[in-house]
């Protein structure tokens, strides 16, 4: 239900328009696919993505010898679901250490928000039972480290944290220490996102990795990476500059809740082939879900 309510904008304007696209047309044609195209484009689907479905659609068109537009519809539902579990490695599941700590290392620019998902993370982790520590690995940012804080507060978690300019890589030596002594089951490691320096933010992110793979041999298990939605292409180049500075093992994606474009969860998928493992839709606690793609197409359409 949570899904579907937060993906109403991206229904309205999408299903909208492709239940408008199938009254209008009777017969699936090339004029048809032409619409179809656009309308897709428009939810942010990303180009190459609509390419590979229109391609798809109209091959199982012809095999199914479909006339009636109104069949097309399922056949799209069927295919997206299709595209975004291609090519494997398409699971929303973390890849959590059944004995010792799972270290999770939160990524992305200022704004999308990170600082939100991590706080979020961290009570559904708690309320599953697990032993979860906050490191505050954004040292850069005015304010970070106490709205990290407010977070740890609010779910009742703890946060390592040095002063403010300090060295992200110490805070996360400290926090592993930490987590160590206090047989913590997830810590989860905030980091600065500044993107007008790349060299800087790749340098500061192999660093905190380096740190971080000295202590625990196959950490960090996790590199999350938090995009906002509302940004569209803009979500999809970040991810493209992130996953060359970082090995990123999954997005974060929020704030679909405030956007018609929710498409660009298949783009990222498809063009970068890192699974999306949660989405964001609100501001609260408790709106943040595991992705899964049936639910999500079933979201756009139902
Ligand atoms: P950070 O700078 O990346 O740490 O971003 P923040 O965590 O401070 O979030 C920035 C803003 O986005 C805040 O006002 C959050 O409440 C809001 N926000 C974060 N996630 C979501 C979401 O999934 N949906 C909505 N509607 N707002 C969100």
């Amino acid at each position: 239900e949570k899904f579907k309510d937060g993906l109403s904008k991206t229904r309205d304007s999408f299903a909208g328009k492709v239940n408008d696209l199938v009254a209008r047309y009777r017969k699936v044609d090339e004029d048809f696919f032409d619409e179809l195209e656009e309308i897709l484009i428009g939810a942010d689907v990303g180009v190459n993505t609509v390419m590979e479905l229109i391609d798809e659609l109209k091959l199982e068109v012809k095999r199914r010898n479909i006339q009636d537009t109104k069949e097309v519809k399922s056949v799209i539902s069927e295919k997206l679901v299709e595209i975004y579990e291609s090519g494997g490695n398409a699971s929303s599941e973390l890849n959590f250490q059944t004995d010792g700590l799972t270290v999770i290392l939160v990524v992305g620019v200022n704004g999308v928000g990170k600082t939100t998902t991590i706080g979020k993370l961290a009570n559904k982790f708690k309320l599953e039972g697990k032993n979860v520590l906050l490191a505050a690995g954004d040292t850069f940012r005015a304010g970070a480290i106490e709205q990290l804080e407010v977070w740890g507060e609010r779910v009742g978690v703890d946060v390592i944290k040095q002063s403010s300019g300090s060295d992200p890589a110490a805070v996360m030596y400290d926090a592993i220490q930490a987590a160590k002594a206090r047989k913590v089951d997830v810590l989860l490691c905030d980091t600065a996102g500044r993107l007008q320096n790349k060299v800087n933010l790749m340098k500061e992110l192999e660093k905190v990795k380096r740190v971080i793979e000295r202590e625990i041999p196959d950490a960090p298990h996790e590199v999350l990476l938090v995009l906002d939605a509302t940004t569209g292409q803009n979500a999809l180049s970040q991810a493209k500059i992130f996953s060359e500075a970082t090995n990123v093992t999954g997005i974060a994606l929020t704030k679909l809740d405030g956007t018609a474009k929710g498409g660009i969860v298949l783009a990222i998928r498809n063009e970068l082939n890192i699974p999306v493992k949660f989405v964001g839709l609100g501001e609260k606690v408790d709106d943040l879900q595991p992705f899964n793609a049936e639910q999500y197409v079933y979201g756009l359409f139902a």
